[in-house]
């Protein structure tokens, strides 16, 4: 089976990567050299353009960072190019309605289509242990199944197309917002002087805990490390993507409308290109608090 796969940045470029590994033949193209070079190296293609890593593909992959991106390269560069009934994916997070509108040009064009954005974070994607949120016909979910198998160890088959995507905003809704909170939970414990390793423990174990606090900070931004990872920039548009559908459905989602302005308030202090778990740090410099690191073990 051929597969293309537009978009090999943070995410693209280790799932790309792990589809070849795993018997695939992968040709991929970004805007970016450095993403090629990665899927090169493991025996994969680069392509010259989006159009020639879509035109003998059987699936092709698209994991870019916008709704205009996803919609600009399926309209221009795959539909114009690929094979009539190859199945396009997008594993990117982007407007559920953009989705529609992609799958209907899709179907228009006589291609199939699947939505299938990515959970957990980007070490999992280097490790092949991805989590997908996929919307999708039956028939395509079971021929799109093995690939993403190869890139990941969860699939959720959410719905019919589309679902994928709704599912994928309401879990960054909560995650991202989340992450904010810790940010804040853990400023506040450093202003208090307390122990941050104790502060921790103490939080893993009660009803506070969360997925940030066991393993995400402690292994990114409680470790030193605020290199992306999810950049504050992707956090704060998948925030606007929930607050934009929630609105249009009437559905009021207070604390994320606060999030969002504190996420824009660390872009605007240049943490936007940093890990989402970078908003400690943000957060510290505002309260002008020292950034509170675990002891290396
Ligand atoms: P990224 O910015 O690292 O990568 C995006 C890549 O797309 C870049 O390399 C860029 O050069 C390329 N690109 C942009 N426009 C292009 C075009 N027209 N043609 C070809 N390439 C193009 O972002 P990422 O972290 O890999 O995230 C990608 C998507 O996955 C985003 O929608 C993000 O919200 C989502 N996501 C990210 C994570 C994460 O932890 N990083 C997790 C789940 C989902």
């Amino acid at each position: 089976m051929k597969v293309g796969f537009i978009g090999l940045g943070r995410m693209g470029r280790p799932m790309a990567s792990n589809l070849q590994r795993k018997g695939f033949s992968v040709t991929g193209f970004d805007l970016n050299e450095h993403g090629k070079a990665a899927l090169v190296e493991v025996g994969g293609t680069g392509a010259a353009t989006a159009a020639d890593a879509a035109k003998d593909a059987d699936v092709i992959f698209t994991m870019l960072p916008n709704s205009k991106d996803v919609l600009s390269v399926v309209e221009n560069d795959i539909a114009p190019v690929a094979k009539k009934g190859a199945i396009i994916v997008d594993m990117s997070t982007i407007d559920p309605l953009v989705t529609d509108e992609i799958a209907a040009l899709a179907a228009e064009k006589g291609f199939r289509f699947a939505d299938a954005p990515v959970g957990r974070l980007a070490h999992h994607a280097d490790r092949g242990e991805c989590l997908f949120m996929v919307g999708a016909t039956d028939e395509v979910f079971a021929e799109i199944t093995p690939l993403l198998e190869a890139m990941g160890t969860t699939i959720h088959h959410c719905g019919p197309v589309g679902a994928g995507m709704r599912m994928k905003v309401v879990n960054n809704y909560l995650a991202v917002a989340a992450a904010q909170l810790n940010a804040e939970t853990l400023t506040l414990s450093t202003r208090f002087g307390l122990d941050l390793e104790k502060t921790i423990e103490v939080l893993n174990g009660t009803t506070a805990n969360n997925g940030h606090l066991k393993t995400g900070f402690p292994v990114k931004v409680l470790a030193g490390d605020i290199e992306p990872g999810f950049q504050i920039d992707l956090a704060h548009k998948d925030l606007g993507l929930a607050l934009s559908a929630a609105s249009a459905m009437k559905v009021p989602l207070s604390m994320g409308s606060a999030a969002r302005e504190c996420l824009q308030l660390a872009r605007a202090r240049g943490f936007g290109g940093k890990d989402f778990s970078g908003l400690l740090d943000a957060w510290c410099a505002l309260a002008d608090v020292e950034p509170p690191r675990l002891k290396k073990s």
